[in-house]
């Protein structure tokens, strides 16, 4: 049983101040690990590596935060003008009204909540973890004290870990101590009395690896962590608002001031000209007020986003930010990576080139079947030390695993090594004697990776580097001779043979050496010279066909398309021409119309850097292919295309890049081969890597925008027509054809069922086929607000109509005031059906088809409306009454007139070119 010696929790008292062996043996633990069935027994004991959630506001609080809105202000204070007025029915009707409307709110806000919990979940981070002696990944949650991990650059630090090995190890902290610059990490113990910050032998759980890579040995988890210690998460409210509902939000108060103004303007006529008692215009202000508050928008808006949000994550696009939804939606340029984002990062190595052959290899995937040939004959053991320097290189400085399971062949680490891995034991190359000595792991700023080796029954030490063939040739200065020896490097002939490889759309890595001193125990970038060249590999990462699709669609719906890639310029521009990025010839395919056609086909990390930023300004709408860039650059691309009013999307999986993703108006997250460093700051996940799901994505981000305007278009005439009705009543001095309670009855109903059924709307045909929307125009353009008021006028003119035509000829009061009611809620029906389609014609049969929910809303509103109609207690609550058959199909007659007027208005705007886009 592990008992916690020290506050918060640790089970070594001071971990910190002892050996690394020390606190290995204190926790049961070795360098190679616990055993499955130790961690397993652990994780019972100690509980899984999870803070305590925050607990959540008690119901009570949640559901008076829904009655915090003008609206309901509104609504108490008129209930509370009946209640002085005696009107007891009235009075309670209005409070039950706010009470379903603050549950709708509160069953929304919910589903809103867990939708974007559920994706939170989807992101649950993971550690690499040391079992049984061999090195696996598993859920963060299931470390437990005594795991040995191992960390990189861009991971998160799973638990609070004593340091047993570190190689240029920094981490950021922040999270913990509020210190932004990374602290340098290293196992030497520090004084026991150490701050938390002074604790440089310790990584502490939720800071993020900036740089380097390092192992430790688990010292705490979950809550006994010393962030658990601090705080038990902070609560990561989950901002609800976005831009676009907050700029409804403002739409909302300009119609409320607006209101307030009629409302006034209302009742000096109605006292003045009609002589109005103040009981009734009391009566119809509080009416009018009701109605024309669009009340239900906001949290129309945020549900309708929430819901795309897991309509996203259904097709592996994991939203983290709310606004990203409708940014996606705008993209006009999408930045993207290369490797495993548009080609399938399943490498494979095709070739090696040495100073005087070339060894042509077999075999696809990562099985180590197929053989290695020169000049068609099998490769001999012993005959070329220079290729088998190559492969001793590429063999050691290598952290890639090939393992053999029931199902064939798998990877464990990264694919290029991966192919390197393959290679060498395709040609049986053993590893066995050497016991690596320190390691410069890869980083792609510097582009190569150094591992110092011990041989020590041969008592030899190497230094191995492999790495982009440019960099690595900056550092040598002889090459390997095919009969072991050594010759001055032949720089031309290798960037010659470069160009060559990478034509050929492959991605090419040198190997070079270095013999070093036996006692030399760390490498630092200043060891890597004059190193001997061994050859060259060229690797095939065919593109992922799906994302040639992808791109062909981007480049029909407007989104110019630019690959960002760390390889080099030759292999960029073959893989382009492969996706469709360049053409056969190596022209754009894709181009501004005020092209520049001096602007570059292609552009390097170097031309790049040389470049000012007004000059990138320049080029940078033309350019699609960037080659041989760094990270740094991407942020830079990125600037450069906002200052042309730009909406990018940026991918990325380093932690370097996470200042791009940030910058860009997307930030795109790799979920599999991307860091914690790069997720965090990411709007967008993409569980596959896959470019066409950024794609998808944007297509995705196209439709929820196109169904929230829809739900907008379709909500305000709701109040609108109810407004007119009232506003026209009293200016003429005419019955009231709606009374208050009435009016609220008609929001509630559309508020709960009709208002959500656009929120399920497919895309509609051709979403694709059009320019990116402006990102800056407003959602209510002209157009949009012509059609509010059409059809607003129309809905209010038939109820009125209804209204006065029954009560003058065959109905009572009552009676036809419960027809007005009908000829609203059949109004809203009916222009649905409109709605579904922005500017497409809506008579036709599809109009009918494709979404199930909307079938259900208008079955419940069909259903609550005879409740209305026929309950008596109904009769009771809202003053309605029973009544004959042309109570219903005098509205539904109207309703279908309604629908077929909205569509001449559409047909008049199509061919005008106007729409309410
Ligand atoms: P992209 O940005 O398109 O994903 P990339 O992943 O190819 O590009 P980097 O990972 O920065 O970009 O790689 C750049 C170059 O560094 C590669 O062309 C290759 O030559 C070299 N390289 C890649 N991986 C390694 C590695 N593990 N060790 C050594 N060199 C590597």
């Amino acid at each position: 049983m592990l008992t916690p010696v020290e506050s918060p929790g640790h089970l070594v008292r001071a971990a910190w101040s002892l050996s690394g062996d020390e606190v290995l043996d204190a926790l049961g633990s070795g360098a190679d690990g616990l055993s499955a069935a130790t961690a397993e027994q652990r994780l019972a004991e100690v509980g899984r590596n999870e803070l305590p959630l925050p607990p959540r506001p008690p119901l009570w609080r949640r559901v008076l935060s829904h009655f915090q809105d003008v609206l309901v202000y509104v609504l108490l204070v008129a209930a509370g003008l009946k209640a002085i007025l005696g009107e007891w029915i009235d009075f309670a009707v209005i409070l039950l009204v706010a009470v379903v409307n603050a549950a709708v709110g509160l069953i929304q806000e919910g589903r809103a909540e867990s939708a974007l919990d559920g994706i939170r979940k989807m992101l649950s981070p993971g550690a690499e973890v040391r079992r049984d002696g061999a090195w696996t990944k598993v859920d963060a949650a299931a470390v437990v004290p005594g795991d040995v991990v191992r960390v990189r650059a861009g991971d998160g630090v799973p638990a609070d870990v004593r340091l047993l090995t570190a190689s240029n190890l920094r981490v950021e902290e922040s999270a913990l101590t509020g210190e932004s610059v990374p602290s340098t990490k290293d196992p030497a113990p520090v004084d026991a009395v150490a701050g938390v910050g002074d604790r440089s032998s310790m990584l502490f759980s939720g800071t993020i690896v900036a740089a380097g890579s390092g192992e430790g040995v688990v010292v705490a988890t979950g809550a006994a962590t010393e962030i658990g210690a601090i705080q038990s998460l902070v609560a990561e409210a989950e901002e609800l608002a976005t831009p676009l509902t907050r700029q409804l939000g403002r739409f909302g108060t300009q119609i409320a001031l607006l209101i307030l103004v009629m409302g006034v303007l209302m009742a000096v006529i109605g006292h003045t000209v009609h002589h109005l008692s103040v009981d009734d215009l009391l009566s119809a202000s509080i009416g009018f007020a009701v109605a024309a508050v669009p009340e239900g928008l906001p949290a129309l808006v945020t549900i309708t986003l929430a819901l795309g949000v897991q309509q996203m994550a259904d097709r592996n696009a994991i939203t983290r930010r709310l606004p990203a939804v409708e940014t996606l939606g705008s993209v006009s340029t999408i930045c993207s990576d290369k490797t495993g984002t548009l080609t399938k990062n399943e490498m494979t190595a095709r070739t090696v080139r040495t100073a005087h052959g070339t060894v042509e290899v077999a075999g696809a995937g990562y099985a180590p079947e197929g053989g290695l040939t020169v000049a068609s004959q099998e490769l001999v053991a012993g005959e070329h030390p220079d290729v088998e320097a190559l492969l001793d290189t590429m063999a050691l400085c290598n952290d890639a695993q090939v393992v053999r399971s029931a199902d064939g062949w798998s990877l464990v680490g990264e694919p290029t090594e991966g192919a390197l891995r393959t290679l060498a034991l395709k040609a049986g190359t053993g590893t066995s004697a050497w016991r690596r000595v320190a390691v410069l792991p890869f980083d792609s700023a510097v582009k190569y990776m150094a591992t110092l080796d011990r041989d020590d029954e041969r008592a030899v030490t190497v230094l191995h580097v492999k790495g982009a063939p440019d960099r690595v040739l900056e550092l040598c200065r002889t090459q390997a001779t095919p009969d072991g020896a050594s010759e001055p490097v032949d720089t031309g002939f290798w960037l010659a043979q470069v160009d060559e490889l990478g034509s050929h759309g492959l991605r090419v890595l040198a190997a070079a050496r270095r013999s070093a001193p036996a006692d030399a125990v760390s490498i630092e970038d200043d060891d890597l010279r004059d190193l001997e060249l061994c050859g060259l590999v060229g690797i095939v990462d065919p593109p992922r066909p799906e994302a040639i699709d992808a791109i062909a669609e981007c480049h029909r719906a407007g989104i110019t398309v630019k690959m960002i890639t760390g390889d080099h310029a030759g292999t960029a521009t073959a893989i382009a021409q492969e996706l469709g990025l360049l053409t056969p010839d190596g022209r754009p395919a894709h181009r501004t119309a005020d092209v520049d056609r001096d602007a570059p086909v292609v552009l390097t990390g170097a031309e790049l850097e040389a470049m000012s930023n007004e000059q990138l300004r320049g080029v940078v709408r033309d350019v699609d292919v960037y080659a041989r860039t760094s990270p740094e650059h991407k942020i830079r691309i990125v600037s450069a295309l906002q200052a042309h009013r730009q909406v990018v999307a940026m991918t990325g999986d380093g932690v370097n890049d996470a200042p791009a993703l940030t910058q860009a108006d997307v930030g795109v997250a790799m979920g599999i081969k991307g860091t914690e460093a790069t997720k965090e700051a990411a709007d967008v996940v993409l569980a596959d890597d896959n470019f066409a799901t950024i794609e998808r994505a944007v297509e995705e981000g196209r439709r929820i925008y196109d169904n929230v305007r829809k739900s907008v278009l379709f909500l305000l005439p709701t109040n609108g027509a109810q407004a007119l009705v009232i506003l026209v009543a009293v200016l003429f001095g005419l019955t009231m054809p709606l009374e208050p309670v009435q009016v609220l009855w008609i929001n509630m109903i559309t508020a709960v069922t009709l208002s959500l059924a656009l929120a399920y709307e497919k895309a509609e045909p051709g979403i694709m086929d059009r320019p990116p929307r402006d990102a800056d125009a407003s959602i209510l353009g002209g157009a949009a607000l012509r059609r509010i008021l059409l059809v607003s006028a129309l809905i209010g003119a038939a109820t009125l109509v209804v209204f006065f035509v029954e009560r003058d000829g065959h109905m009572t009061v009552d009676q036809a005031q419960t027809t007005a009611v009908t000829m609203l809620a059949f109004g809203q029906l009916a222009y649905l059906f409109n709605c579904r389609f922005t500017d497409r014609s809506s008579l036709s049969l599809d109009v009918l088809r494709g979404n199930r929910v909307l079938w259900i809303s208008a079955g419940s509103l069909v259903v609550l409306q005879a409740v209305f109609v026929y309950a008596p207690f109904m009769h009771t609550l809202f003053g309605s009454a029973a009544v004959p058959w042309r109570g219903w199909w005098v509205p539904l007659v109207l309703a279908v007139g309604v629908f077929l007027v909205v569509e001449a208005g559409k047909a008049v705007g199509r061919v005008r070119g106007r729409s309410p886009r």
